[in-house]
C-alpha cells in the first residue's frame, strides 16, 4: 500500500510527478465561484494560458478529464449530416474515432500502423477525395511515444482546405511541445492537467477558435455540460457554466506563473533535452518503438528488444526505490515500456531512474 507521507515518484505518462508546492495549492481554502475573487483567479489564469498557447481566441477551463473534449469538439462543431475524418495512429487517436461514432456522427477512419506518423500526404489525399467538416488529430500519441508533424499538416490544411475544422488532442503535448494555436489555424485543442502541466488529474484546458464557436451556434443538440456556447457566455463574466474545480484552477494558476517565468521556448527546450537523453539511453540498451524522426520529447515508448519482464522490473523499482514507470499501453503492454519526461520531472530524476532500470536488467 502507498505510504502517503512518502508517496512514490511517478514516471508514468500521466499522471506525472507533482511537486509538493503544487499539491499545496490544491489544499488552499476554497472560494465561492460566483464571487469577485474567483473571477480574478479565472481571469488571470485564462490570460496566462492565452500567452502559453499563443492565442487571442477563446480558452475554456473545463472540470473534467480530457476525454470530455473528445466528445465536446464533435458535439459542438460537427452536424449529424456532416462527416469527420478521424486520423488514427495509436490507442488515443483510435479512441477518439470511437467517441465520434458514439456521438452519432459520420466518421471516416484513416489508420496508420502503430509507431508510424499521420502524414501530411495521407491527410491531403483523404481531404482531396471527399468533403469533410473536420479532422481529428493527436499531437502526441501517448501509446506509441510519437509526435505527429502537426505544424506541417496545419500549413497544408490552411493553404488547401481552409474550411475544414482542425481538432487536436494535445493531452500529452501541451506545454511540453511547441504550440502556436492561432498561427496553426486550429479550431479546438485540449489537454488534461495531469500530463505536462504536472497537476493531479481531473481538469482540462481547452482553446476554441472564434469560427468553431460561431459554427457551434448552428449545431443542434450540443448537450449541456460541454456546450461551447454556455462556456463562452460564462467566460464573459470570468466564470464557468457550472461549479468549477476551484482547487485545480489554483494549482493551474501557480503552474502557469512558473511556466511564463521560465519562458515557453525554454520549457520546450528543456523537454527536448530530456527526450534526447532518454532516447539515447533507450538506443543503447533497447530501442525506440516509433520511427525515431517522430519520437516524442514528452515521453519515450521503449521497444523491449531484450524481452525483459516489464511488470517485474516495475515492481522491483517500486519496492526498492519507491518509483514507478509505465508499462506498454494496450496491445503494446509487454512489447514496450514507457518513461514520461514531462512537467516537473528533471534530467537528474531521469538519470537516477534509468540507472535503477539498468541495475535490474544486468
Ligand atoms: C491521457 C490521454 C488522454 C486521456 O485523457 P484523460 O484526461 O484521461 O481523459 C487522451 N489523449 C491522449 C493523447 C492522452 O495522453
Amino acid at each position: 500500500m502507498t505510504d502517503w507521507k512518502n508517496p512514490p515518484k511517478l514516471f508514468i505518462p500521466g499522471p506525472v510527478h507533482v511537486l509538493p508546492e503544487v499539491l499545496q495549492q490544491l489544499a488552499r481554502p476554497t472560494l465561492g465561484h460566483r464571487g469577485k475573487e474567483y473571477s480574478q483567479l479565472q481571469k488571470e489564469t485564462v490570460s496566462m494560458l492565452k500567452q502559453i498557447l499563443s492565442t487571442e481566441q477563446n480558452v475554456f477551463l473545463v472540470s473534467s478529464s480530457a476525454s470530455g473534449i473528445w466528445e465536446a469538439s464533435i458535439r459542438n462543431c460537427v452536424k449529424k449530416d456532416e462527416t469527420v475524418l478521424c486520423t488514427m495512429c495509436g490507442a488515443f487517436s483510435d479512441k477518439w474515432a470511437s467517441v465520434a461514432k458514439s456521438c452519432g456522427r459520420q466518421v471516416d477512419e484513416m489508420k496508420v500502423d502503430w509507431g508510424k506518423p499521420t502524414t501530411t500526404e495521407l491527410i491531403d489525399k483523404a481531404l482531396s477525395a471527399k468533403k469533410y467538416a473536420a479532422v481529428t488529430l493527436v499531437y502526441n500519441e501517448t501509446s506509441t511515444g510519437l509526435t505527429n508533424p502537426v505544424y506541417e499538416i496545419s500549413e497544408m490544411m490552411k493553404k488547401k482546405y481552409p474550411d475544414v475544422l482542425v481538432f487536436v488532442d494535445a493531452v500529452s503535448g501541451m506545454v511540453g511541445l511547441p504550440m502556436h494555436f492561432d498561427q496553426l489555424g486550429w479550431d479546438v485543442v485540449f489537454a488534461s492537467v495531469q500530463k505536462a502541466f504536472a497537476i493531479p488529474p481531473g481538469f482540462t484546458v481547452a482553446a476554441v477558435s472564434n469560427r468553431a464557436l460561431e459554427k457551434s451556434k448552428s449545431v443542434p443538440e450540443r448537450g449541456y455540460y460541454f456546450d461551447f456556447q454556455s462556456f463562452a457566455k460564462s467566460a464573459e463574466k470570468d466564470q464557468t457554466p457550472t461549479t468549477p474545480a476551484v482547487p485545480h484552477i489554483m494549482a493551474l494558476h501557480y503552474q502557469c506563473t512558473r511556466l511564463l517565468a521560465e519562458g515557453m521556448e525554454n520549457v520546450w527546450a528543456r523537454h527536448k533535452k530530456m527526450g534526447e537523453f532518454v532516447r539515447s539511453w533507450a538506443k543503447e540498451h533497447f530501442d525506440v518503438f516509433c520511427e525515431e524522426k517522430y519520437a516524442s520529447n514528452t515521453l519515450t515508448t521503449v521497444k523491449n528488444t531484450r524481452n525483459i519482464e516489464v511488470g517485474a522490473v516495475i515492481k522491483s523499482l517500486q519496492e526498492k526505490h519507491n518509483t514507478i514507470f509505465g508499462n506498454g499501453y494496450g496491445k503494446l503492454k509487454n512489447e514496450t515500456f514507457r518513461i514520461a519526461h514531462m512537467g516537473d520531472i528533471t534530467l537528474d530524476d531521469l538519470k537516477q531512474l534509468l540507472g535503477w532500470i539498468e541495475e535490474e536488467i544486468k
